[in-house]
């Protein structure tokens, strides 16, 4: 019985995170995105990995690196304590935000491919 909670609770985690990375916005400005690794351009539909994470006490995830799907590249490589990491696989959507008639590109189809929570990983 505790193995099958605690098999729900991995789920449930990764499921939220899934949740709230959908939506996020990549790049800063219009409908449009860089490959962090080839530079190439990345648009509306591109299916892209990216690396996400978020400190202890910060609800907001930050998405300092996306790659295209030829450079595939993203991975934790050193987990850090205090600090939530994941890679995850995901379509980019165009959002329309009306109030300020503009569009974000944004995660969309978010599937999570490895995530290190806030306690593990060792101290900086
Ligand atoms: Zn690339």
């Amino acid at each position: 019985m505790a193995f099958a909670q605690l098999e729900s609770e991995t789920v449930r985690v990764e499921t939220d995170v899934e949740q709230v990375l959908t939506g996020l916005q990549v790049g800063l400005d219009g409908a449009r995105g860089t490959c962090c690794w080839c530079g190439r351009e990345l648009y509306d539909g591109h299916y892209v990995t990216v690396y996400a994470y978020r400190t202890a006490g910060h609800d907001q995830w930050n998405l300092p690196r996306v790659y295209c799907r030829e450079c595939n590249g993203g991975n934790i490589e050193t987990p850090t304590l205090g600090t939530a990491e994941v890679v995850a696989t995901a379509f980019l959507g165009v959002l329309q935000v009306a109030a300020s008639q503009t569009t974000r590109l944004v995660l969309t189809g978010v599937e999570v491919e490895e995530y290190s929570g806030l306690d593990e990983g060792s101290e900086v």
